[in-house]
């Protein structure tokens, strides 16, 4: 016997049609790659996001058929989530900060046949449209006017004039809640890039479990503002999100100093701000070098790589915000897990919560995981057993795009890659990357737990630990610090440093000092380009 209720496919489009009738003087805030900032809300939103839909029927876009975007994060961006998706084609973002090559790659194996950019990536633009035969249209987002010129692309319009053309009246189309919705490639370290595939269903999901209030605990009460781009993983979900509760949506544009965000958070009143821990220290740099406080900002979501304990307790007792942990993968929609406290855990004095909020969290909700052994064979959830972390749920990856045949699963489970605890009361910590585990005499060294104690010390900006080779132990680890502008610290008293918060074998041979710390295209640590500048590195005594 079936239920007898209504049966609304789950669509993108249903999100953008409830903000703007629930929400519709919702404001938009946008800081623009013109300078200035501007000012929408949900109802103009969800009109021009009809435009775009009638402008890709015009220009005879198919079902399915991909449309890129190479953009900051903005009102623009926003409407082509919703009018590129809602009308079932299928957003592709793409990740500005790749190489010209890969990204033609992307665009090609994606088979993109509109792309929409930024006008501060015209010079990428220009580089790649040669080598990319599918694209029929290119579509610079700005004034009719601002068109840039002599640029050699073809097909080239202006956003605002591709819109004007258009009626805003528009039915959005309803078909399977499992068709394809947008398209995002990992940033992968080795091989090619691989797409993940979202579809309406997964994507709507994702939304209602992200929102809760053990999840990202967002609401119509919220000015939220998603350092996290709109290219990775589409900003953590909080686009979906925030059209789902009809929060403010406050957009930082391509201004990711710590200046600029600071300046942002306050004229805006923003509640909550979502970011990878690098751009979270540039902001923090810049409060505590101008004495600065936030006045309406309560929370933060920090996730995509470690946060530093040092960045959680400066948020914490410094600015009095919540630090809400969390872990996920594009691969995963990203969410995975979010730390936040049960109720017993509130009796906890200081220490003993922050110790829990250190960890990477609880599954949220349609997220099922478990630990393993090299066998296969399920690992105790005691907070100190070790294993690869796995993972399945209704908005995690089936299967790569166009990889049909090759399926990453594992009975049924997503390997992450990811080495981790989970203890009792099923909090997981990341314990690393399985790829950056030490491996020192048959013991293992987590990179992480190395990193956060250099970053505790007041000199240190950014720490990288990585294994080098050593003939009796295998592998060793070291650390490579970048230092505060105006600080000093030698080799010996940062070493000295680790004493007594580590066990003494788990204390790097050696520190290495640079000026930059390779980072990828979503702000992560390359470990890889680091492993391969310090390839005639040797170990002291070795
Ligand atoms: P990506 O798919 O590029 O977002 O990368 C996902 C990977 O980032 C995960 O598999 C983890 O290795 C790492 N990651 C994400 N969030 C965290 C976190 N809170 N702590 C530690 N690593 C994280």
């Amino acid at each position: 016997m079936l239920g007898l209720m209504q049966n609304h496919p789950l669509l993108i489009s249903s999100l953008i049609e409830h903000a703007e009738r629930h929400h519709g003087d919702g404001a938009i805030v946008s800081r623009r790659v013109e300078g200035d900032v501007h000012h929408t809300d949900w109802t103009t939103v969800a009109k021009r996001s009809r435009q775009v839909a009638n402008a890709l029927d015009a220009q005879g876009v198919g079902f399915s058929d991909r449309v890129a975007t190479i953009a900051w994060n903005g009102y623009r961006h926003l409407e082509l989530y919703f009018g590129v998706s809602g009308s079932g084609r299928v957003l592709h973002t793409l990740n500005p900060r790749l190489h010209p090559q890969q990204l033609a790659w992307i665009i090609n194996h994606a088979e993109d046949s509109v792309v929409c950019f930024d006008t501060t990536f015209t010079p990428l633009v220009a580089a790649v449209h040669a080598k990319c035969p599918t694209v029929k249209l290119w579509v610079a987002m700005c004034d009719a006017d601002k068109l840039p010129a002599d640029t050699g692309i073809p097909n080239l319009v202006s956003y605002e004039a591709w819109l004007a053309a258009q009626p805003s009246a528009y039915t959005w189309p309803q078909f399977d809640e499992n068709t394809a919705s947008s398209l995002c490639y990992t940033s992968g370290t080795t091989g090619n890039p691989k797409g993940v595939l979202y579809s309406h269903r997964s994507t709507l999901l994702h939304a209602y479990a992200g929102a809760m209030p053990d999840a990202l605990n967002l609401s119509a009460r919220d000015a939220v503002l998603p350092v996290v781009p709109m290219f990775h993983v589409n900003a953590w979900g909080i686009p979906y999100c925030a059209a789902a509760v009809g929060c403010k949506l406050v957009f930082p544009g391509p201004a990711m100093d710590g200046k600029s965000i600071y300046e942002l958070i306050e004229s805006e009143g923003v509640t909550m701000a979502a970011g990878v821990p690098t751009v979270w220290q540039m902001l923090l740099g810049h409060m505590q070098a101008s004495g600065l406080k936030f006045s309406t900002m309560t929370r933060t979501v920090i996730g995509g790589s470690a946060c530093p304990p040092a960045m959680l307790h400066t948020f914490h007792d410094t600015y009095g915000v919540e630090v809400l942990h969390a872990w996920g993968m594009t691969e995963m929609s990203p969410l995975g897990t979010v730390c936040t406290l049960k109720n017993k855990q509130l009796a906890f004095d200081d220490a003993g919560r922050m110790r829990v909020r250190l960890k990477q969290g609880r599954a949220v909700y349609g997220v099922d995981m478990k630990i393993v052994n090299p066998d296969g064979q399920e690992l105790p959830w005691d907070g100190k057993t070790y294993g690869d972390l796995l993972v399945r749920g209704s908005w995690i990856i089936d299967h790569y795009f166009k990889a049909e045949g090759a399926s990453p699963l594992v009975d049924g489970w997503f390997p992450t890659g990811d080495v981790a605890t989970i203890d009792a009361e099923g909090f997981m910590q990341i314990t690393d990357r399985s790829k950056d585990v030490i491996k020192s005499g048959g013991e293992w060294i987590s990179s992480i737990d190395v990193e956060n104690i250099a970053m505790a010390h007041p000199a240190v900006a950014m720490a990288a630990c990585i294994g080098m080779p050593h003939p009796k132990w295998d592998e060793r680890p070291i650390v490579v610090v970048t230092l505060k502008p105006g600080t000093e610290v030698t080799r010996e008293e940062l070493l000295a440093f680790y004493e007594g918060r580590i066990a003494k074998w788990q204390i790097p041979d050696d520190v290495v000092f640079v000026p930059a710390i390779p980072l990828g295209a979503t702000g992560k640590m390359q470990k890889m380009s680091l492993r391969e500048q310090l390839k005639d590195y040797r170990l002291p005594g070795v």
